[in-house]
């Protein structure tokens, strides 16, 4: 098991930057986006990249922490927050079984909120992950200022992930490991359904297919493996850096 330690701040910095650098190689976060992550041992507060820097050169000494007012409380003050900082803050804030947020555009997937009659289904057995709903946000703007926070928070209710209508997702886990093997399985679903209707009729995943698959699901196993592959391959490749505490 990867994820006996205790987590520390530190480790935290180094699992956001290590989290945006692969989603960056993977096509999947670009210029904007961002990954967040409570910050261990202190439930109000979060940790989140700076606004400035680029995301595919992300070091855990960019991250600054924030309250759930979305003010940064970093100690440097060239470091401030993204706009999009009050998405992170209310979900934290509304939500105390979601550790870390994952939101970023991808193009693809937001393609299925530009249509009327094609919504995205659950067609591959890891979406089981979402089957109670993948609520779509209506306003298409940032989500910039506590209201508009609070207004996505409200759209992504219980549910584990939702999309923001011709702008992007956002995706909730109880770790920045889960949050990325979340990531990446909402947009292998996303990829399959979109190449599936190119194909022919889509034939979404049945409530007794999600139920077979829940029953063997191990989701603590799989956190791990994923991440471990990732890690072992951008380690690998270069896109990590030496030194992060992971
Ligand atoms: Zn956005």
């Amino acid at each position: 098991m990867l994820h006996l330690a205790p987590r520390s701040e530190g480790r935290t910095r180094s699992e956001i930057a290590a989290a945006t650098l692969m989603l960056c190689d993977a096509g999947i976060m670009s210029y904007s986006g961002h990954v967040s992550a409570r910050l261990p041992g202190a439930d109000a507060s979060f940790l989140i990249q700076s606004i400035d820097q680029p995301r595919n050169g992300l070091r855990p000494e960019h991250m600054i922490v924030c309250d759930l007012d979305g003010r940064s409380i970093a100690a440097d003050p060239k470091l401030r927050a993204p706009i999009e900082v009050a998405l992170h803050a209310e979900i934290y804030r509304a939500r105390p079984d979601v550790k870390s947020v994952a939101h970023f555009h991808y193009d693809l997937a937001t393609s299925f909120t530009l249509v009327e009659d094609v919504p995205l289904r659950l067609v591959k057995n890891h979406a089981v992950r979402w089957r109670s709903g993948i609520p779509v946000h209506d306003d298409p703007g940032h989500v910039a200022g506590a209201e508009r926070g609070k207004a996505l928070t409200r759209t992504l209710g219980p549910h584990h992930a939702c999309q923001i209508r011709a702008h992007g997702q956002v995706i909730v886990a109880e770790s920045v490991p889960a949050v990325f093997h979340d990531t990446i399985h909402f947009i292998e679903n996303a990829d399959a359904h979109h190449a599936a209707a190119s194909i022919g009729k889509v034939r979404p995943l049945s409530a007794a297919d999600l139920d077979l698959f829940e029953a063997e699901l191990k989701r603590d196993r799989l956190v791990d493996k994923l991440w471990a592959y990732y890690l072992d391959g951008s380690r690998r490749s270069g896109v990590l850096p030496e030194g992060l505490e992971l």
